[in-house]
């Protein structure tokens, strides 16, 4: 604390994100990231980018990533937006489309970082709770709101909603902006971003940090209306001209071009995900049907920071909540199948 800061900063309770460990040999499957990685042309992409270039500004407009994009999903290039990472694009998001009058609606179980930009941005929210199976309900979100924003899966659970789910929503909701937050979205759902030419005020925001197996390079976008990404746009340039390097921006194109290597590490991750959600029923957890990188599991008889510890004193690491309704859950990265395979063999004797 001190007397020069201004006066929000004293409010702030930050988001709190998974440990990056600096131990070495550490089972990692906290924090949701690719077991992959990234496409050896992606990689190629960069070090051809390493030159005496570096000493001038990128394209503030991350252009070829954007068409890159664009092609890919089949809008326009001014229905996209990028960002430093998705975190970065949902702060603009809540800036320069949340601030309104009434309250942001999102689920009582969800991403996080939301109400830390609630708070940043001093916007109202009211938490809408999930149903007794962990699910959202689009249904239960009234009317009367500045915006409604989900992810689909949803985090920490991993369940999905049916695109037709969404569409009810959208179809009733006219009046403030829906944001679907899509960071899972390849691991088995269906994209919203089908949407976007029917609803203008739908946005939807996918991160390279997950399945395009690029956390470290922080790159998100978000794709919607041009107006809704003008909008985005004008807070951008009012806050930082260059968000992305010239190194992510050719890195990204790659990751959009490399279908294949995308398709085949998803379909790998989805499979494992199959198998270790068995090996964990077997072993008396529950599992939530997932359509993510991670499942979320309890232990009908074991305490989940209980379990947690124990895992982590063998060098296994996952991400364990303490809040309400969830504090008995675990939520499991997908790793490798090595690394699968040396989670559940220190689990077992735990339970
Ligand atoms: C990981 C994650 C993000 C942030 O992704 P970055 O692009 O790495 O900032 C956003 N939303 C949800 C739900 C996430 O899990």
């Amino acid at each position: 604390m001190s007397q020069f800061w201004s006066p929000i900063v004293h409010k702030l309770e930050p988001y709190i994100p998974g440990e990056q460990p600096k131990i070495a040999n550490l089972v990692k499957l906290n924090t949701n990231e690719n077991p992959y990685g990234p496409s050896p042309k992606v990689l190629e992409a960069i070090r051809l980018g390493v030159s005496d270039q570096l000493r001038l500004y990128p394209d503030p407009n991350a252009t070829e990533l954007k068409q890159a994009i664009a092609n890919y999903y089949h809008v326009d290039e001014n229905q996209v937006f990028v960002g430093n990472g998705s975190d970065e694009v949902l702060a603009h998001i809540f800036h320069a489309l949340f601030q309104h009058n009434g309250s942001l609606l999102f689920p009582d179980i969800t991403y996080s970082f939301y109400p830390v930009y609630c708070q940043l941005y001093q916007i109202d929210y009211k938490k809408v709770p999930l149903n007794e199976n962990l699910e959202i309900v689009l249904d239960d979100y009234p009317s009367e709101n500045a915006g409604i924003i989900f992810p689909n899966p949803n985090a920490p659970t991993g369940c999905l909603l049916a695109l037709s789910e969404i569409e009810s929503l959208l179809q009733r909701n006219t009046n403030s902006v829906v944001v679907v937050d899509e960071a899972y979205i390849d691991f088995g759902g269906e994209s919203a971003i089908s949407l976007v030419n029917q609803y203008p005020n739908l946005l939807v925001t996918q991160t390279l940090s997950k399945s395009r197996s690029l956390a470290n390079l922080r790159v998100g976008l978000a794709v919607g209306h041009k107006d809704l990404i003008e909008a985005l746009v004008r807070v951008k340039d009012s806050f930082n001209s260059y968000p992305l390097d010239s190194l992510s921006i050719k890195a990204g194109v790659e990751a959009f071009k490399d279908r294949g290597y995308f398709e085949t590490t998803c379909q790998k991750v989805i499979a494992s995900r199959k198998w270790l959600t068995q090996e964990l029923v077997e072993l008396g957890f529950d599992v939530l049907p997932s359509s993510a990188n991670f499942i979320f599991a309890r232990h009908k008889d074991f305490d989940a920071a209980q379990l947690a510890l124990g895992l982590r004193k063998q060098g296994v690491i996952v991400r364990h909540f303490k809040h309400d309704r969830i504090d008995q859950y675990l939520r499991i990265s997908i790793g490798t199948d090595e690394e699968n395979r040396q989670f559940l063999a220190v689990l077992d004797p735990l339970v």
